[in-house]
């Protein structure tokens, strides 16, 4: 099935004593057992209903849809894509490894991978998500590459290709911050070669600014046998490698960060993520097509003096976004305005267009990342992260393009006067 069908038909309850259409509501702490033994199969086997915290039938509906949606082996929910970034790795780290991960991360990215990591011993290299340079930073002890798909707020692309293959070759697991590939409708990495794709569902799966969510998803793959923690044994005595094959990672993610971690995503949330799902391909196509067209425009405008959307031909990003995204650009573009901070200060001032820390909201969002999401990296870092203090971010909404190029025209208006200045 294509992905329109998938969107809406993948992930329905196949029994439903009411013969519902949609998905219900499990608001339900835990489950009954029919009897003792019942009760023990079901703690001994992990399978099957105990606890929500664990799993619920409401997020299970929403993982086999996202499962769908990404081509993936599986999904794990979880309560953020903080909570989904961080139960990824901590399935694949040891006190003492080494994490790959590529410099224009998201800044919650950023500060999970140095100060929470850090606190359990893992180092982090940064370098650019290309495979010479990747290459160059691997040791013995990198358990993960980490990069994101269309960089945050840099919009740079990754050598995705490049780099699964360098991690295949040597054997060390490409995680793929997919938040910016909106669930598949714009990417879907893991048929790039990725071996586990994390999500901040917040963002486009919501579609509507209202709630938090996260999911990790990974595929079929041979890689988990080159991993301790899986060809070892747990705490049952059980090799996971041996009991689960490939989804040993999931399980891993599932029972470290929901059923240890507690990261819980709650079965409303994934009520509301699971409808989002349904006109994502929809919302994403209407504003990419908006996102281009006001691209084209303020390349235009005296007051901007450049424009990143990987949409436009000049686009440094532009030859691998064709490649790797599908068909369409995405809702998020930056510029760049003229005077700096002060020019960046007098749009804002000027704009009536919501600012806010947020993406893939049906309503358009701009920010200033250098002061708001990107404000506690140290300024080199944050300049490597594609940030400057002349840089917008803009979260292209459903609004009618007319109406938001009116609004950015306003605000330009009003940094006339320190244009000239530099
Ligand atoms: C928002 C975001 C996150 C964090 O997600 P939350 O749901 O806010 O925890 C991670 N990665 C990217 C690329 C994001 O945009």
């Amino acid at each position: 099935m294509d992905f329109s069908s998938l969107a809406v038909l993948s992930g329905l309850p196949e029994q439903d004593p009411y013969n519902a259409v949609g998905v219900p509501i499990y608001a339900t702490a835990a489950y009954g057992f029919a009897d003792l033994e019942d009760g023990a199969q079901k703690f001994a086997t992990n399978q099957g209903y105990t606890y929500t915290r664990i799993q619920n039938p409401t997020v299970a509906a929403l993982e086999a849809r996202l499962t769908a949606l990404e081509g993936a082996l599986g999904a794990v929910c979880l309560a953020s894509g903080q909570a989904a970034s961080f139960a990824a790795l901590l399935a694949l780290v040891r006190s003492g490894d080494e994490i790959v991960a590529s410099p224009g991360l998201f800044g919650g990215t950023v500060g999970l991978l140095n100060q929470v990591l850090g606190l359990m011993g893992v180092r982090v290299h940064f370098v650019e998500p290309e495979a010479a340079a990747v290459e160059s930073a691997l040791s013995e002890k990198t358990s993960a590459v980490f990069v994101e798909v269309l960089g945050n707020p840099s919009l740079r692309l990754p050598d995705l290709e490049g780099l699964a293959r360098l991690c295949e070759e040597r054997q060390v697991a490409l995680v793929v911050d997919n938040t910016f590939g909106a669930v598949g409708a714009l990417a879907r990495p893991l048929e790039h070669g990725a071996h586990v794709v994390v999500h901040s569902l917040t963002k486009w799966a919501s579609g509507h600014g209202s709630i938090l969510g996260g999911a990790v998803l990974s595929r079929e793959t041979l890689l988990w046998q080159r991993y301790a923690q899986f060809t070892s044994p747990d705490a049952q005595g059980r090799i996971p490698w041996e009991q689960h094959g490939a989804r040993c990672f999931l399980e891993r993610v599932r029972q470290l960060g929901l059923s240890l971690g507690g990261m819980v995503l709650s079965p409303f949330n994934a009520y509301l993520l699971f409808q989002g799902l349904e006109t994502l391909e929809l919302r994403v196509e209407r504003a990419s097509q908006t996102a281009l067209a006001l691209a084209g425009w303020l390349q235009s405008q005296p007051q901007v003096a450049w424009v990143r959307y990987p949409g436009l031909a000049a686009d440094p990003a532009h030859a691998r976004a064709a490649r790797y995204l599908r068909g369409v650009f995405g809702s998020i573009l930056t510029f760049g305005i003229r005077g700096g901070l002060e020019g960046a200060s007098r749009f804002l001032a000027h704009l009536r267009i919501l600012q806010a820390p947020n993406v893939g909201d049906v309503r358009t969002l701009a920010v200033h990342p250098w002061t708001t999401t990107h404000a506690r990296i140290p300024e080199p870092a944050r300049r490597a992260a594609g940030v400057g203090p002349e840089m917008i971010r803009l979260s292209v909404g459903l609004e009618s393009p007319q109406d938001i190029q009116q609004m950015l025209a306003e605000g330009l208006r009003a940094v006339e006067g320190v244009a000239h200045e530099d």
